[in-house]
């Protein structure tokens, strides 16, 4: 396929990174490895595997270099993507499968190791779990660079780009992003590819541009073509026009200008123009994001995601090195509350480590997950409540159950709770006798019955993420029925009403933690509903915090009695729409 000169073409695929860039392709072709195949004799056998051992530290040594470059120049977070690759090299299962290969077929350990690691990379790929199947672009990753470690052919590295250009490819690795100069890289677009991948959380985090899922686009382009990249909606034009190139031009500095103003805000109260107060809390996975949370202005950290501690770990981590994490993000926050919610594994979180082994089930979001495994193995939920009690001396710390389903399970979590008290005393350690404690709301039977959970919950804070897909039976990570995943569905609201005027006769504190909460369209809805505090993702806070500031509480109330009322949720989207439409009209 090709395109007449200077036509223009718009291509979209998924946003990945936001910003805009407009520049020269290169394209990264995917050049295979020539992989050598030949018999070997019995007695070369061991020089084979001497030669495997060989090759496993060399590429170990060149991943740890880029990992410690990455650490320097980009951040721990970042670097720690290459764990998973160091992970790969140390798959006792992949490595004995190839020797084996090797003894049994008696041919070269080039061909072995191609074979076992391309049978792996299709088990991976065929797994219907986006996480999952980004892992097989970390072993593809790995296996690439250890056999060219074997072959002693050299991998396109992109060191050597003399000027900025738009790096389009089938499929980048974690390693190539990293490898290039942020100066001499404009944008990334990719055939395939998601949000979560590991490529891309490193373009995030580098501040590139990123579009990915763009289909055959690599086919259509080549070499020096002339692209414009948006970031923000998934764009990519080839050969834009001078009124594109204006349009973008001032998008660009539109957005970029919003971004400052709005940034403004962070050291400004939340509070409606008739002075009703909303907590504005961040979400974050480790404790060196607390850092980010204090920066844009949080209220404190309304979910702490400690599975995340577990997922892509070596090791689970220990009571003492939990503790040291608490702390720390206890000690970032000043003061702020710290909602610390309990292992959340299962379902779509799954331990990379086998320290924790949670089984293959048919059904595994009805199954063993979050509260209900660590209710199990208590030695494990109790290593953690300690850990978190002692560092409730830090800070104002607070716990959440995942997943409550009904009043006993949350019973059983506060006498753990009770237990590892107890178990901290008898060694003489300090912490928080008062400590509180709260359910999450996110599975139907505790929200309509949460009456019943007030009395053994110091707040309750709404997982929405869940509690709708659970509501309307749609599976949150399945983009063929994203359609009927829908917040503003009667059920949905009538629902958060319920919880939330629950909570207010019980004189209990509740929040919504799941991503409703970050949308600046639904939070006057929220607010409306009653929410004392709104948990999200640190970067759409300030966007969060404008909309509160600039609505009263009685338009908010008024909004919700609307919402409440209206059947058809396309219709409270419209009204919600014009109203945030109109408050940002007012930022100009
Ligand atoms: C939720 O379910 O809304 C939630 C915040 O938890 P998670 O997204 O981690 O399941
Ligand atoms: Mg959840």
């Amino acid at each position: 396929m090709g395109l007449e000169p200077s036509e223009e073409k718009e291509f979209k695929g998924i946003a990945a990174s936001p910003g805009i860039a407009h520049g020269e392709v290169y394209l990264l072709s995917e050049k295979e490895l020539t992989v050598p195949r030949y018999k070997i004799e019995d007695s070369q056998k061991d020089a084979e595997i001497k030669r495997f051992d060989e090759a496993l530290l060399v590429t170990r040594r060149q991943i740890q270099t880029i990992q410690e470059e990455i650490r320097k120049n980009i951040g721990e977070d970042e670097a720690r993507i290459f764990d998973a690759h160091l992970l790969v090299l140390e798959d006792q299962a992949l490595i004995g499968e190839a020797i084996r290969e090797l003894e049994t077929n008696g041919e070269n350990i080039e061909t072995s190791v191609w074979e076992v690691g391309h049978r792996y990379i299709e088990a991976f790929s065929q797994i219907d779990d986006e996480y999952l199947r980004e892992r097989a672009s970390d072993l593809k990753d790995v296996l690439r660079r250890l056999l060219s470690n074997l072959t002693g052919e050299n991998l396109e590295q992109l060191g050597h780009l003399e000027k900025a250009h738009v790096l389009v490819a089938r499929d980048v690795v974690p390693s190539q992003t990293a490898s290039v100069d942020r100066s001499k890289l404009l944008a990334i677009v990719t055939d395939v590819g998601s949000k979560t991948s590991h490529a891309v959380i490193v373009a995030r985090s580098m501040n590139v541009p990123a579009v990915v899922g763009m289909g055959d686009f690599s086919k259509v382009i080549k070499h020096a073509d002339d692209v414009l990249v948006d970031g923000y909606d998934g764009k990519v034009i080839i050969n834009p026009s001078e009124k594109t190139l204006f349009k973008y031009g001032k998008l660009d500095e539109e957005r970029k200008s919003l971004q400052q103003r709005l940034i403004r805000l962070t050291n400004l109260p939340s509070v409606t123009r008739d002075g009703h107060a909303v907590s504005l809390m961040a979400n974050i996975e480790n404790s060196e994001e607390a850092h980010q949370a204090m920066v844009m202005g949080a209220d404190g950290v309304g979910l702490f995601r400690t599975e995340y501690l577990f997922i892509n770990a070596r090791h689970s981590p220990s009571e003492d090195e939990q503790f040291e994490m608490y702390s720390a993000a206890a000690k970032t926050l000043e003061g702020k509350p710290l909602v610390i919610r309990t292992i959340d594994l299962g379902g779509d979180k799954m331990p990379t480590n086998s320290d924790v082994v949670i089984p293959n089930e048919s059904n595994p979001f009805l199954g063993y997950r979050a509260i209900r495994f660590c209710l199990d193995f208590e030695d494990l939920f109790l290593n953690q409540l300690r850990a978190i009690l002692r560092a409730s001396v830090f800070g104002d710390i607070r716990i959440m159950y995942p997943m409550i389903s009904g009043r006993s399970e949350l019973r059983q979590a506060n006498r753990l709770l009770e237990v590892a008290k107890s178990q901290l005393k008898e060694k003489g350690l300090e912490f928080n006798e008062s400590i509180k404690s709260g359910a999450m709301i996110e599975i139907p039977s505790a929200a309509i019955a949460c009456d019943t959970l007030v009395e053994d919950s110091d707040f309750f804070s709404i997982g929405t993420n869940d509690l709708i897909q659970y509501m309307i039976a749609v599976d949150r990570m399945n983009d063929r029925v994203a359609h009927l995943y829908d917040p503003l569905h009667p059920a949905v609201l009538r629902v958060l009403k319920t919880v939330l005027d629950t909570a207010k006769k019980g004189k209990i504190e509740a929040g919504i933690c799941g991503e409703v909460a970050g949308d600046p369209i639904m939070v006057p809805l929220l607010v409306g509903l009653g929410v004392d505090s709104l948990s999200m993702s640190s970067s759409v806070l300030p966007s969060v915090k404008y909309v509160v500031q600039n609505m009263t509480y009685a338009e908010a109330q008024n909004l919700a009695a609307m919402a409440l009322e209206e059947d058809y949720s396309a219709k409270i989207m419209e009204t919600l729409l014009d109203f945030y439409n109109d408050r940002m009209s007012q930022l100009y």
